[in-house]
């Protein structure tokens, strides 16, 4: 996009990150999935989570159409934990995507959104008896265990059901992975699984091959999120394939179901560049094709994990701008109706993001601000981001924020979680509707001494 600087006069080229649906419309303004989004912010308030239809539902047909082509043995997963909420189950559902739970909460929202309990998965390092139970009860396609422990407390309670599930064990890894340490989660040194060459992953599986009433089915990894290379999922290939391989010469069993968790990056700034699901899943199939060649392996059925890649790019958060603070010669902090509590990201993992304002959305740059929640916190949203003339009421639209925003947000300060929009084709729809003050206060309870 090009702008005219109004001062010198000069063409000034800034790059406006587009992303799904989104445009500048005749008014100057963004527009998501055919809507104005200052009247959006108008009608249901700011700060809102917008959710781009459109651009979800392209983002699993991609990787659908793109394993299809490569890998025709593949199961898509939507990880939940990146945005679940009931209209999230049902798109990924119509998708034909399966769903990956990690909690009892999770569980019961999808079984309430009407997913049949064939296309779930269910995780957890510390999965409760009761959560157990339920899934069970509930009849879900795959446990994946997280440890020895756990594996006897689920065959357990798996025979007191009357019931034998189908089973991962989940592994670590080890790859390094260049993502920020929070979100790198396959190497030895973490809570999550079974180290596949210290004895402890194979103990795992001796033990579930030998538990009666538990029926191992394959081996789990997942080593990290918004990963932008492809090398360290081809490395976990090799090591998970020749684990595999391990499994077949040491016990005989031949388990065909590979889960390698979801870490494809997503596009949160406009130098960024993560690899396309195409790009992605030719490497992986490439990777697969060779380990399996190598160590002398049938075909295998892969499963794949994603989260923040089917749905981070399909959201951008509204705010409403307030109070502009200049502090000469150091910086200018322009201050929104949100922050931490409804997106913690930047506090959690630096997380970086772009923002468009939406109601000046063909208007070129002007100043360098840093855009700050409403927090009791120093609750940065974005530093240093080059945006036109402001004033208070203008609308701020974060882009990116459609994984591990919503799914994040908390009540700090006692605010109230904002309501979650969805847009398709010039219409909206509330999909998760926003807390009131009454919400907050609902749960509390004043024991009768301190009345
Ligand atoms: N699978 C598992 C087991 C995970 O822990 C996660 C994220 O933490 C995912 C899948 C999804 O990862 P991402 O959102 O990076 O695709």
């Amino acid at each position: 996009m090009i702008f005219y600087c109004k001062d010198s006069g000069e063409r000034q080229e800034t790059t406006k990150m587009l992303l799904g649906t989104q445009r500048i419309n005749e008014a100057g303004r963004l527009e998501i999935g055919g809507c104005d989004t200052v009247d959006l912010a108008k009608r249901f308030g700011t700060p809102l989570y917008v959710v781009d239809e459109q651009c979800m539902r392209d983002a699993c047909r991609a990787y659908r159409a793109a394993f299809e082509r490569h890998w025709p043995k593949s199961i898509i997963s939507f990880s939940g934990k990146a945005f679940l909420n009931m209209a999230a189950c049902r798109i990924v559902d119509q998708e034909g995507l399966a769903l990956d739970v990690c909690s009892g909460g999770e569980l019961h929202t999808a079984l309430t959104a009407n997913v049949s309990p064939a296309r779930l998965i269910v995780h957890g390092n510390n999965k409760s008896t009761q959560e157990m139970t339920e899934a069970l009860k509930a009849g879900c396609w795959l446990i994946v265990t997280d440890s020895l422990p756990e594996l006897a407390l689920l065959n357990d309670l798996a025979g007191q059901l009357g019931k034998r599930p189908d089973i991962l064990v989940r592994l670590s890894p080890g790859v390094e992975v260049d993502t920020h340490t929070h979100i790198r989660l396959g190497q030895v040194d973490t809570k999550f699984g079974l180290n596949p060459d210290n004895g402890q992953g194979m103990e795992a599986v001796k033990e579930a091959l030998a538990l009666p009433n538990l029926k191992l089915r394959g081996i789990h990894c997942h080593i990290g999120s918004q990963i932008f290379e492809l090398r360290p999922f081809r490395e976990t290939i090799e090591i998970m394939v020749k684990f595999l391989a391990r499994v077949k010469a040491e016990t005989g069993a031949q388990l065909d179901l590979l889960d390698l968790g979801g870490g494809l990056g997503s596009q949160y700034l406009s130098q960024e560049a993560p690899p396309s699901v195409e790009e992605y899943a030719a490497a992986i199939a490439d990777a697969l094709k060779a380990s399996l060649a190598k160590y002398d392996l049938g075909e295998i059925t892969l499963l794949q994990e994603p989260g923040r890649s089917l749905t981070a790019e399909s959201g951008t958060t509204l705010y409403t701008i307030g109070i502009i603070k200049e502090i000469p010669e150091v910086r200018t902090y322009v201050s929104v109706d949100g922050g931490l509590s409804d997106n913690p990201r930047p506090a959690l993992y630096q997380a970086r993001y772009n923002a468009i304002v939406a109601n000046k959305a063909s208007s070129p740059p002007a100043q360098q601000v840093t855009i700050s929640g409403k927090h009791c916190e120093t609750d940065t949203l974005i530093e240093d981001i080059d945006l036109p003339s402001l004033a208070p009421g203008d609308i701020l639209a974060v882009q990116s924020t459609g994984a591990y925003n919503y799914s994040m947000a908390s009540n700090y300060n006692r605010f109230t979680r904002p309501a979650v929009v969805l847009v398709h084709n010039g219409e909206a729809e509330v999909i998760v509707r926003r807390e009131t003050y009454e919400d907050l206060v609902d749960k509390d309870v004043i024991p009768p001494r301190l009345k």
